[in-house]
């Protein structure tokens, strides 16, 4: 088998530079990164890592869906027309990645003709059971995708990105990344108090992750001129 550049983000810098050489003709001198066939060794060894995290921080999404995290706007006129409550944004990235994993797994013992997954129903269970199995079968899914369409779906799609964006989905929610400052309105599209900037990066953008709105500061600063707006309304009402 001839190696493909890695699909990881150990490769985005070069991916950029290539996209600038084919718009703009620029050459470059950014060094590509190759598979090993697929995922280069970094990226394959970071996947393992992450889905074996994955159990702990889904554990600890619900601890904070438990403590609450999303306090209800007061106030007549900013009310919403969903009402969130104290752990809505931990339950609905709970669902996401258990729907995730579980999703992945099936594709994977369709993949490789093993028996159905047995009906757990059990959240906590689910996800050991399935980051357990994906374990296991992670370096046969990483070379074999991506390229290879999803039959359900006819997508194709990369285990090792799916890994990294539920992986950094938890982390971002129990705020074990550090790189992060928390805006605390919020957010315009979800509502839920989700806002963050990275540090050295422009945008503002929603963790979470069944909305992932970005905005630009400009948008940004708009959004809480209007929110201090209706404050003052409600206020004066
Ligand atoms: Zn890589
Ligand atoms: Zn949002």
């Amino acid at each position: 088998m001839t190696a493909k550049p890695c699909p990881g983000p150990c490769n985005n810098a070069w991916r950029r530079a290539e996209q600038q050489l084919a718009n703009e003709g620029s050459p470059h001198d950014i060094p590509v990164t190759w598979g090993k066939p697929t995922h280069c060794i970094r990226c394959t060894d970071g996947a393992h890592t992450q889905i074996a995290e994955l159990p702990e921080l889904v554990a600890a999404i619900s601890l904070e869906a438990v403590n609450g995290t999303a306090p209800k706007t007061t106030g007549t006129i900013g009310r919403t027309a969903n009402p969130t409550w104290p752990g809505q944004a931990a339950r609905i990235l709970t669902e996401h990645i258990v729907e995730g994993l579980l999703g992945l797994e099936d594709v994977i013992r369709v993949g490789r003709s093993l028996p159905a997954r047995d009906a757990r129903g059990r959240e906590g269970a689910d996800v050991t059971a399935s980051a357990t199995f994906l374990r296991a079968h992670l370096h046969w899914a990483l070379e074999r995708y991506p390229g290879e369409a999803d039959p359900a779906s006819g997508e194709t799609m990369d285990p090792a990105a799916l890994i990294r964006h539920w992986h950094r989905g938890a982390e971002r929610f129990t705020r074990r990344d550090a790189r992060l400052e928390h805006h605390r309105v919020p957010c315009p599209r979800c509502e839920l108090l989700t806002l963050f900037r990275e540090d050295g990066d422009d945008y503002i953008s929603c963790r979470n992750i069944a909305c992932e709105l970005l905005l630009t500061p400009a948008e940004f600063k708009e959004h809480t001129e209007k929110l201090a707006r209706r404050h003052d309304l409600a206020k004066a009402a």
